[in-house]
């Protein structure tokens, strides 16, 4: 059974009773033990998969529609991404599900320990609208993996999505344990009531502390997903061969996914004053090169992220930073790609992450000034840098924050199941991905083992002198 199927996305759509219903559904088929058991997680990993192979086109279909995202970056991004990931928990789920077994200190002996993994329980995924399919199901797949009935609630700025998961999900999973809940902000508000025992958010920082606060209430653990405005620091590179490749990095990272309205994706640039005209041709190649055909980029979501994007142009500080693009057009909510060079720190196109096709470059007279300018300002989701100096990388490496660093490449990480993906301070907490998924939706739980052959008077009174010398 769909939930909402064949409605509207929209908050009047079903009762905070009907989703105290399902809710309550999805707790007794977790308490039933139903989804705890290795078929069972195997046999909802493969029904996601067939779901990704039968309904490939339906997806690019919605995600061309909502977000106007061409077939190929969609595949790449959305349905082959998450393909890769259900394959990888398919071929390791056993091993995963295994309990760990760990050595113990000399004062526990003989007791023998192991790690159990366990389900929380009945888990809430709430998700983002810019990879309304990949940012859905991938928590989905830990959550799954891990033995928990889930819940998920994708963003209703992503219509077409939510209802295609809406009506498909039931359709080849388990509905009595996983069901998906379209609805807006009321709907969040009232699923945040309830009790969950995790709650897994994809979204902005501001929705973050409404999260945050509701589970507060009820001691639910959370992961939050949240902002990016990812710098990339671009060293001067010797080789004109290797700089091509890095602009073309950049390039596929700030405009080639969702025209960057991508949270890894990148928001400004560092360089120095001396190299920032170098670069700027560059980028002026690569965009004509790769973006000429304006069908191979995304569009804005909506009417509102698109005048928001416009008004941070038309501040007339930054207006007067623009070195390249700039064209806008209502109708096809599209931006072009767009770089300035040296916006005003204090404007909001430098202190808001951006969610845009526009890319600030932020000149400086030395690169290694690059760690005290991202040191001074909220912790990003990932630091990018293309540098061929080893001594610098260490340096950002240690004197930097982030969720994670990449060097000399883009977006790459998002595809590497043996590497957490999260952030840090601003950008978030919690981990997932592969086994850090799987970790992410289970409780660790540490089994101790002991008989009854030996016992030591030491451990308990009456205490004396020689007991202290032990
Ligand atoms: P958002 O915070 O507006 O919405 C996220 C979810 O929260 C949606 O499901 C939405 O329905 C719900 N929501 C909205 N308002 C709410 C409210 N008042 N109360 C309860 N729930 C509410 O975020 P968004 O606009 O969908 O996504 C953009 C943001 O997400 C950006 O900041 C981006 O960087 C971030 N993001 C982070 C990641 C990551 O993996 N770290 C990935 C994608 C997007």
């Amino acid at each position: 059974m769909a939930l909402i199927t064949g409605k509207k996305c929209g908050d009047e759509e079903m009762g905070a009773l009907g989703l105290e219903t399902e809710v309550a559904e999805a707790r007794t088929t977790f308490d039933s033990g139903k989804t705890k058991g290795f078929e069972w997680r195997k046999s909802q990993l493969e029904a996601l998969l067939r779901l990704l192979q039968e309904k490939e086109e339906d997806m690019l279909k919605v995600l061309k529609e909502d977000l106007g995202k061409h077939r190929v970056e969609a595949y790449r991004d959305e349905v082959g991404a998450l393909t890769k990931s259900v394959d990888n928990a398919l071929l390791n789920l056993k091993k995963w599900m295994a309990p760990e077994k760990v050595s113990l200190p000399l004062v526990a002996v003989p007791t023998v320990a192991e790690i159990v993994p366990e389900p929380l329980g009945v888990v809430l995924v709430m998700s983002s609208w810019n990879f309304p399919i990949g940012l859905s199901l991938e928590p989905m797949i830990g959550a799954i993996a891990a033995g928990n009935a889930a819940i998920l609630k994708p963003s209703e700025l992503a219509p077409a999505t939510s209802e295609f998961l809406a009506v498909e999900v039931p359709k080849y999973l388990d509905c009595e344990a996983i069901k998906v809940i379209q609805g807006g902000p009321q709907v969040a508000e009232q699923l945040l009531d309830l009790k969950w025992d995790k709650i897994f958010f994809t979204g902005s920082a501001q929705v973050g502390r409404i999260v945050m606060t509701a589970a507060a209430k009820h001691l639910t653990p959370v992961t939050l997903e949240l902002g990016g405005k990812c710098p990339a620091i671009f060293d001067s590179l010797k080789s004109s061969r290797d700089q091509r490749m890095a602009v073309g990095r950049v390039a596929g990272a700030k405009w080639g996914s969702c025209l960057g309205q991508a949270c890894i994706g990148i928001d400004y640039l560092l360089v120095t004053d001396e190299y920032a005209p170098t670069l700027i041709e560059l980028l002026k190649g690569v965009i004509k090169e790769f973006f000429s055909n304006s069908e191979h980029l995304a569009r804005i979501v909506n009417k509102h992220h698109f005048q928001r994007l416009c008004n941070l142009l038309q501040d007339e500080s930054v207006a007067a930073s623009l070195v390249h693009g700039g064209s806008v057009n209502a109708e096809e909510l599209f931006i072009e790609p767009t770089i300035l060079l040296n916006p005003p720190l204090d404007k909001e196109i430098m202190t808001e992450e951006i969610f845009g096709p526009l890319l600030p470059i932020i000149t400086l007279k030395k690169i290694e000034d690059s760690i005290e300018f991202l040191r001074a300002r909220p912790k990003p989701l990932v630091i990018y840098a293309f540098t061929h100096d080893e001594k610098f990388k260490q340096r950002i490496v240690d004197d930097t924050s982030s969720g994670c660093v990449m060097f000399n490449d883009t977006l790459i990480q998002y595809l590497c199941d043996t590497i957490p993906f999260g952030g840090v301070g601003q950008s978030g907490f919690g981990q997932y991905h592969g086994k850090f998924s799987f970790d992410n939706f289970s409780n660790r739980k540490p089994v101790g083992r002991r008989n009854f052959l030996i016992e030591f008077s030491f451990r308990y009174p009456p205490w004396n002198e020689k007991k202290l010398q032990l």
